[in-house]
């Protein structure tokens, strides 16, 4: 499956508004990238990524990615180490349950919002939102590089 199959143009711009609502509540930065393949750990895969993206590019060093490989059905979530440091152990654990569900019976899109959605209110605890808040990264979904040039 490629990235184009996984969301489609409507679901991206959604999620995108999605992150945009979720960083209403938190400081946090949340990012979300879709690959095609991953042929090594998707955990691996995701903190390479994390850096490649520049997620780690935030004052409070709260950025997180959620990363995916829609071809491989793999997937991870990334914290930066300003998040690492308060959180508890298996923070991210019921957020990658639900998307193992959602994902397991195709609701791709569906359950990349709830993750947002949670990953937002979760932060809010450690992280919460600041009037003088700058939207540190972008919101849009970005696209594994190798797949931008294999659709041309
Ligand atoms: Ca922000
Ligand atoms: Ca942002």
């Amino acid at each position: 499956m490629r990235p184009k199959d996984f969301l489609s143009k409507a679901q991206l711009a959604e999620l995108s508004s999605c992150i945009q609502d979720a960083e209403h509540q938190t400081s946090g930065e949340i990012r979300i990238h879709i690959d095609r393949k991953c042929t090594r750990d998707a955990r691996e895969q995701a903190i390479k990524t994390f850096h490649l993206l520049g997620t780690r590019k935030t004052a409070a060093r709260n950025g997180v990615l959620i990363y995916v490989a829609c071809d491989s059905h793999k997937f991870a979530i990334i914290g930066d180490k300003g998040i690492n440091e308060v959180v508890p152990p298996n923070f991210w654990k019921d957020v990658c349950l639900m998307l193992e569900t959602e994902f397991k019976r195709g609701a791709f899109a569906e359950g990349l919002e709830e993750a947002v959605r949670m990953t937002g209110e979760k932060l809010k605890a450690f992280f919460p939102y600041l009037s003088d808040d700058k939207d540190e990264l972008p919101n849009e979904v970005s696209i594994g590089k190798d797949e931008e040039s294999d659709e041309k």
